[in-house]
């Protein structure tokens, strides 16, 4: 992409309206441009990172084996007075009518609705498991939003609804999604902790909020400082064996970890006070198993292999795309901005020209460009007229992982410059060199 056909508004000023380093950051980059309260809308640089997020988080599910689906955003109220939740969940809810009166609302969750798929379908216990999941626009109209992202009134929302004949089989399908989150927030370079959480309107009786460590987190948490150093499991995690998953997740909820809300002050004292951690952390993920809460209610049965009929016993799944965004943010930038994790950067590399219309400038970069292109990798060439010092305070807050600098000086002497955002480091190059090390 050349950035002179780019749309990258980029903010000089830091934003008056912005609390924290990852909303300033999101605004400055021209990532996100607010449209009311609560709601934004993702500007190029900052949809390609959702998007990217939301690859990762597809690519995890799919492999835990879960299926995806599109369900709408509005839905009825008639679906959420069968479970008894339409006059419970209270004003967090938009409520709508259409032209006919009719009462619907913009889903803040979607539990009901894929009960109601369900039901219609899935008759034996032959079809189990099934575990469902979107990726979808949700409304909760938040008491306080702020945070840019982070606490919106539209938010983007990965939901899985699992399905299984017993418990047994809902808490299997529980630790698949629990080792799938693991999996997935690695991925994107930070360090989720999954910690006991309360259930709130989803309900149930076992849950586990993911939570990144973060000073301008919103919860109060408490954990062992072993967690900072478990191992993640690999790519190769055999998702089909029960007995390997319920070990890992074993594993990861031996050494204490829970929300305030859960907080017992007696299990706490028995952690030794060099291993406590009490921090501020971001909920990234949720997860839930509620068993018949919405099976029940909702009629949504399957014949088990004795021949009779069982509700279906089920179990929640969220993770915020959108939220995420702006964590991963949290937990990576410095003073000159944001510092993209390889995984989820907008662009591999920024390919900056110093001169540009210079000729032999131009020539080296429309090289490098089209070598780095041809070879796979994403490249943000800046090709505009701005001073070498504007271009480099561009590519350091937009954080791409690698700059490659091209200026007069170096051209001549058939070399260029490459730095990692990360480490500073800075490192001169032949052309080639540099094309065989980036490509
Ligand atoms: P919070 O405690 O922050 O209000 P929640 O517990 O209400 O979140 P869940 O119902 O568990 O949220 O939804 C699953 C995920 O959706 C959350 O873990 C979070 O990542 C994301 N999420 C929830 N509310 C918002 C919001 N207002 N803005 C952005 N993301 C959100
Ligand atoms: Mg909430
Ligand atoms: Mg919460
Ligand atoms: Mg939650």
């Amino acid at each position: 992409m050349r950035l002179s056909r780019y749309f990258l508004p980029i903010l000089k000023e830091n934003p008056r309206e912005a609390e924290i380093v990852s909303h300033r950051l999101m605004l400055r980059a021209g990532m996100i441009r607010q449209q009311g309260q609560g709601s934004f809308s993702w500007l190029p640089l900052g949809k390609r990172v959702l998007d990217k997020v939301c690859r990762i988080i597809r690519e995890e599910q799919d492999r835990a084996g879960a299926l995806e689906i599109l369900m709408p955003t509005i839905q009825s109220a008639e679906l959420w007075r069968e479970s008894g939740r339409y006059d419970d969940y209270g004003k967090e809810m938009l409520r709508i009518k259409d032209r006919q009166e009719r009462e619907m609302l913009y889903g803040p969750t979607n539990e009901e609705m894929v009960t109601e798929i369900f039901r219609a379908y899935v008759k034996s216990y032959k079809d189990l498991p099934l575990n469902l999941y979107h990726i979808q626009w949700k409304f909760r109209d938040e008491v306080r939003p702020r945070f840019g992202v982070m606490r919106s009134r539209e938010f983007l929302m990965k939901d899985a609804y699992s399905f299984d004949l017993n418990y047994e089989g809902a808490k299997a399908a529980y630790n698949r999604m629990f080792v799938s989150y693991l999996r997935t927030f690695t991925r994107m370079g930070l360090q989720a902790i999954p910690m006991r959480a309360d259930t709130g309107p989803i309900g149930g009786d076992l849950s586990h909020e993911f939570i990144i460590l973060a000073d301008t987190g919103e919860s109060q948490v408490f954990c062992h400082r072993d967690y900072l150093s478990l191992a993640v499991p690999g790519a190769n995690t055999d998702f089909s064996d029960d007995s390997e998953i319920a070990d890992i997740v074993k594993t990861w909820t031996t050494p204490y970890a829970a929300t305030d809300e859960m907080h017992d002050e007696a299990a706490w004292d028995k952690v030794s006070e060099g291993d406590k951690v009490s921090a501020r952390g971001i909920e990234v993920g949720h997860i839930f198993h509620f068993g018949e809460k919405y099976s029940k209610p909702m009629g949504a049965k399957v014949t088990g292999p004795d021949g009779k009929d069982h509700f279906a016993s089920g179990g929640s799944y969220g993770i915020g795309p959108s939220r995420l965004v702006a964590a991963i943010i949290e937990a990576s930038h410095d003073d000159n901005g944001i510092i993209w994790p390889d995984a989820v950067a907008p662009f591999d590399i920024g390919l900056i020209n110093m001169k540009a219309g210079d000729a032999e400038c131009d020539r080296v970069c429309d090289e490098l460009y089209a070598a780095l292109s041809g070879a796979g990798k994403d490249v943000l060439y800046d090709d505009t007229d701005q001073r070498p010092g504007g271009k480099f305070a561009t590519a350091d807050l937009i954080g791409l992982p690698l700059q490659v600098i091209v200026g007069p000086r170096g051209v001549a002497s058939g070399e260029v410059e490459i730095k990692n955002r990360r480490t500073g480091e800075r490192e001169t190059l032949p052309i080639e060199a540099a094309k065989k090390r980036l490509g």
